[in-house]
C-alpha cells in the first residue's frame, strides 16, 4: 500500500551525532543513549541499532517492554531500563540480562527471592523529585541490597532537573554537588561502584565534570538542541565545533485540493473565514497521527513553500492553504516536519506551532505511522 503520511529517518544523522557524542566523551566513557519512547519517535529498533553500530555502547529503555522488542530482534548489548518495572516481571530482568535501575526495597526483595544474578543501579533523589533515594536513606539501602549475594550494585545514578531550561546552572551543580557527597558517602562505607552516570544531552554537552564514565544523551543523538538555552550555554562558554544533524521528516501527500470563495468557513466551529478566494489543499493527516490540534500560525512546505493551516486540526485531516503556490498537484509531497528546499520546520518550530517542546512533537507521532530509513 502506498503510504499517505511517514517519517523518513536519516542514518546518516543518527551517526553522526553519536559520532559527536563520542568526540566530546572520549573512549573510555560508556556511551549509553536513549531510545525510549519509541525512540524519541525515531522507531526504536532500527534507531538502536544504528546507534550500536555508530559507536554506542548501551542503550537505555523506559518499560520492560522496549527491552524484550530490543533482545527479540537480537539486540544484545547490555540495556538499561529507567523506568519502572513492576514485581511480578522481575525475572525477566535476569533473564534477558537487564540492568535496572532500583530505588524500593520491594524491588530488592524480590531479586533476592528470584535468586538468579543480577545488576542494578541505584538511583539517587538529589532534587528531581521523582524516582529516587533519599540521601539519608543511602547507606541503609545499599546495606540492605548487600545482604542478597545474587544482586550486584554496580552503579549510581541520579538525573537533572534543570540543566536544559535554563542558562543559570547553579541548582544542576547543587544536584552535581549532591551526587558527588552520595557516592563519597558509598565508597567511604566500602561499597565499590563501577559506574557513575547523571547526563542526560544538555549535561554531556555542557559539563565534562557530570561525564564520569557513562552518559545518557537522548534528544540530542536525535540532532535536536535540548533547548534554546542549551544552546546559548553551549555558545556563551565558548563552544564550538559540536554539530547536531536532525534525523527526522514527517512527510504526507495532498488528498484533494480545491478552490473556495471569499467569505467561507473553513473546519470545525468556523473559526476561519476566508477573506478572498483560496486554493485549498487537504492533507490526510490529524491529531491522531501526532498532529497536535493547539498549533497556532502552523505551516506545511509543499513545493518548498509555506502553507499555512487553516481552521481547526481534525482527528485526520487538516486543510492549507496553498493560494500562492504553482503547479501543485494531488498526492503532491508536502512536508510537516524537516526540509524542503530552503525552507525548514524544525521539531522545535513545531513545538513552538503546539506550545510545546520539541521532545513532545516528535515522540508523540504516532508510532503506527511507518518510519523510513536512509
Ligand atoms: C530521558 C532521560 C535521559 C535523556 O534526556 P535528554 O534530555 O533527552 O538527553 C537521561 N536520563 C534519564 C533518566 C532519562 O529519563
Amino acid at each position: 500500500m502506498k503510504e499517505l503520511t511517514w517519517v523518513e529517518v536519516s542514518k546518516e544523522a543518527l551517526r553522526h551525532n553519536i559520532g559527536e557524542f563520542r568526540k566530546i566523551v572520549g573512549k573510555d566513557v560508556i556511551l549509553c543513549p536513549c531510545v525510549k519512547a519509541n525512540a524519541y519517535g525515531h522507531g526504536l529498533i532500527e534507531t538502536g541499532k544504528v546507534f550500536l553500530e555508530s559507536g554506542a555502547d548501551w542503550l537505555a529503555v523506559n518499560s520492560l517492554y522496549e527491552a524484550v522488542s530490543l533482545r527479540e530482534a537480537k539486540v544484545s548489548s547490555p540495556i538499561y531500563v529507567l523506568g519502572y518495572v513492576p514485581l511480578a516481571d522481575l525475572a525477566m530482568v535476569c533473564e534477558l540480562d537487564l540492568r535496572i535501575v532500583v530505588y524500593d526495597k520491594e524491588t530488592v526483595e524480590e531479586l533476592g527471592k528470584i535468586g538468579k544474578p543480577v545488576k542494578i543501579h541505584l538511583k539517587i533523589e538529589t532534587g528531581n523529585n521523582r524516582q529516587g533515594i533519599l540521601m539519608d536513606d543511602l547507606l541503609d539501602f545499599a546495606g540492605f541490597v548487600s545482604e542478597f549475594s545474587n544482586i550486584e550494585i554496580e552503579g549510581v545514578a541520579t538525573h537533572f532537573a534543570n540543566v536544559e531550561d535554563t542558562t543559570d546552572h547553579s541548582y544542576a551543580e547543587k544536584q552535581l554537588e549532591k551526587f558527588n557527597t552520595a557516592i563519597e558517602r558509598l565508597e567511604d562505607a566500602g561499597f565499590k561502584i563501577k559506574l557513575k552516570h547523571c547526563a542526560n544531552s544538555a549535561a554531556t554537552i555542557l559539563f565534562r565534570e557530570t561525564h564520569f564514565n557513562m552518559v545518557r544523551p537522548g534528544i540530542a543523538a536525535y540532532g535536536m538542541w535540548p533547548s534554546k538555552e542549551t544552546y546559548i550555554s553551549y555558545l556563551k562558554d565558548g563552544g564550538e565545533g559540536f554539530k547536531l544533524m536532525p534525523a527526522f521528516t514527517w512527510k504526507t501527500r495532498i488528498a484533494q485540493i480545491k478552490t473556495v470563495a471569499a467569505g467561507e468557513y473553513i473546519g470545525y466551529g468556523c473559526t476561519y473565514k476566508t477573506g478572498s478566494e483560496a486554493r485549498l489543499a487537504i492533507l490526510p493527516i490529524g491529531y491522531y497521527d501526532g498532529y497536535d490540534r493547539c498549533v497556532h500560525g502552523a505551516y506545511v512546505l509543499i513545493r518548498g513553500k509555506r502553507a499555512y493551516v487553516r481552521g481547526r486540526v481534525c482527528m485526520n485531516i487538516i486543510m492549507v492553504d496553498v493560494s500562492d503556490i504553482d503547479g501543485v498537484e494531488l498526492e503532491d509531497e508536502v512536508v510537516l516536519i524537516g526540509r524542503d528546499g530552503e525552507e525548514f520546520i524544525s521539531a522545535e518550530d513545531f513545538g513552538n506551532f503546539a506550545g510545546t517542546i520539541n521532545y513532545e512533537v516528535t515522540t508523540r507521532v504516532n508510532d503506527r505511522i511507518k518510519r523510513i530509513y536512509n
